[in-house]
């Protein structure tokens, strides 16, 4: 095993000149990760934690941008403890709830204090949180190669993939091989595709725009803002989503809105939702065209487990390659975290089996305990997605009558962002548990 330190407040391991440059010729690792955002960072962690040689690809170079709310609930803080992330360094904004917008009403909804999670939240930009998630992962000893991309999965003759092809400058492609590789490449899936890993096209795919605006007087925030009341200018229909105001402690927010198209909206401005948006908010929050910070930028988010199997031939899909945004709330670093930890256990395990059968069995295990944890609750949330969300957004639910109600709030909030203890500790959590159980979780398909 090897001895693992994590010590990320030291200066960045990634300019080290074994740690994250050189792409160098041909490497071969027990398991490659393909991508270093939140679930190919956690992935690799786990895996050096593990004693396990781990190699983790990425295209790019850090610090970099990613398109995202910046938004970090309780369920993801927890993985980011269980990581030993310093949370207490300079750079971490904490929430203590959520506050919700609509119409005349809003409410203020503080985390639950349960037992197996904390009672906060945290915002922190993706320029920042991915490179301090890269550098912990090399700091406990997983070999980073950035401004490598990967192009295709490399297969033997019975189709199972035994390591990727890559390419990184104007360079030759180069092959790295491995027993077990991982794609945590994001929502573009490549790795998945190539393997013939389609989207389920029955699920939601939603799209999401953000922009950064310089606002010292909603910087410092204590509650993350979510808006449930925005309309598309046009056809002055509800918007099928929600808009945020996430604090960012450094003189900055992160405003965005994210929605489920539906044929009936046509097609989703989001641009023009989030300008009539603004213009709506009161002037001294600052939130105009003269205090923005850059463009509006979007992306799309893979919800629901909208790909499987998560597990194929020797390749394990985690985070949103794997589709595993929640259908509730549009959120997906908690979930990339703790599905690459869950990826690595399963392929030490995994490791620790001769080659053939019974690795195969052990490998297996991944997109059924996936399905465990999430499969029934994701399952209810994409009928949510469908039937609500889609059609007219979180109106119907945040109504006057939940609005006024603490304990439906709570429910709901705690329904929102899968926060609940388990065996059950209050009434909530009973509800909430038994709801989800009562629905049967979908199989977990093979191939
Ligand atoms: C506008 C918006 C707002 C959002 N807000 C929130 C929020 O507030 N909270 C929240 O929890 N979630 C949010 N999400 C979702 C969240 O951003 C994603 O779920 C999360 O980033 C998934 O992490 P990942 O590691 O799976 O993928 P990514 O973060 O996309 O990382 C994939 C990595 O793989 C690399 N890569 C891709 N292809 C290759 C290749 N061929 N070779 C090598 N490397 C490759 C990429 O460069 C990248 O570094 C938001 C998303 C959007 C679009």
């Amino acid at each position: 095993m090897r001895e693992a330190h994590a010590d990320q407040s030291a200066p960045s391991a990634l300019s080290a000149p074994d740690a994250g440059s050189s792409p160098g010729p041909s490497e071969e690792a027990q398991v490659i990760v393909v991508g270093a955002g939140p679930a190919g960072s956690s992935a690799a962690f786990h895996l050096a934690r593990a004693g396990v040689d781990v190699l983790l690809l990425e295209k790019s170079g850090f610090p970099r941008e990613k398109v995202c709310g910046d938004g970090l609930t309780p369920r993801a803080v927890h993985q980011l403890i269980r990581m030993g992330v310093d949370i207490k360094a300079p750079g971490w904004t904490r929430s203590r709830g959520m506050r919700w917008v609509a119409g005349e009403r809003q409410v203020q909804i503080d985390w639950p204090a349960l037992g197996g999670y904390p009672d906060f939240g945290l915002t922190r930009s993706r320029h920042d949180f991915d490179d301090i998630l890269a550098r912990h992962a090399v700091a406990a000893g997983a070999r980073l190669r950035t401004g490598v991309k990967v192009t295709d999965p490399v297969t033997d003759r019975a189709g199972r993939v035994t390591g990727v092809t890559t390419v990184s400058g104007a360079g030759a492609p180069v092959v790295h091989r491995a027993p077990v590789v991982i794609a945590a490449d994001g929502a573009s899936a490549r790795l998945a595709l190539a393997m013939g890993l389609q989207r389920d096209t029955n699920r939601q795919i939603a799209t999401a725009a953000r922009r950064y605006y310089r606002s010292p007087e909603r910087s410092r925030e204590e509650y993350l803002e979510l808006w449930a009341d925005l309309r598309f200018p046009r056809s002055d229909r509800y918007l099928p989503g929600y808009g945020w105001i996430f604090p960012m402690g450094d003189g900055r927010v992160n405003v965005g809105l994210g929605a489920i198209p539906h044929r009936r909206h046509g097609k989703a401005d989001l641009r023009a939702t989030l300008d009539r948006w603004m213009a709506r908010t009161p002037e001294a929050w600052g939130l105009r065209e003269e205090n923005a910070e850059g463009p509006v930028r979007s992306a799309a988010l893979p919800l629901g487990f909208n790909r499987h199997p998560l597990y194929t031939k020797g390749l394990l899909l985690v985070g949103d390659s794997g589709g595993m945004i929640s259908p509730w709330n549009g959120e997906g670093i908690g979930q990339a975290l703790e599905a690459g930890e869950v990826a690595a256990e399963t392929a030490a395990l995994a490791l620790a089996l001769p080659a053939g059968p019974r690795r195969e069995r052990a490998l297996h295990h991944y997109p059924v305990e996936m399905n465990r944890r999430w499969g029934s609750y994701y399952r209810l949330g994409n009928t949510a997605a469908d039937l609500v969300f889609s059609r007219s957004g979180f109106q119907p639910v945040l109504n006057r009558y939940v609005m006024g109600s603490p304990f439906l709030l709570n429910t709901l909030a705690r329904l929102l962002t899968n926060l609940t203890d388990k065996p059950s500790r209050d009434v909530i959590d009973h509800v909430l548990n038994t709801a989800v159980r009562l629905v049967p979780a979908p199989h977990a398909r093979r191939r």
